[in-house]
């Protein structure tokens, strides 16, 4: 599965990070980006924690085949 942030909603706040930090983690521009790509499936449980505590329902979870539009993709970043 893949994870991706909306960055027109995302309001920093972090908390996607501190849940599931093997996921998530803040960028410089104080937005949340997604670091695993796709995300290994022993951290489904916390991935879906972050979409639920998300203030503005910024997450999103897809299929790894899923067509993803390119505005979320750009949150997707590897290390
Ligand atoms: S919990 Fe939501 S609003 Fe907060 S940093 Fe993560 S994606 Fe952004």
């Amino acid at each position: 599965m893949r994870a991706t942030v909306d960055h027109d909603l995302c309001i920093g706040d972090a908390i996607c990070e501190s849940i599931c930090p093997q996921v998530f983690e803040l960028g410089d521009d104080g937005l949340s980006y997604v670091i695993a790509d796709p995300y290994p499936a022993d951290l489904q449980g916390e991935v879906e924690e972050a979409v639920e505590s998300c203030p503005t329902d910024a997450i999103a979870i897809h299929q790894d085949d899923a067509d993803i539009e390119d505005r979320l993709l750009k949150s997707i970043r590897s290390k």
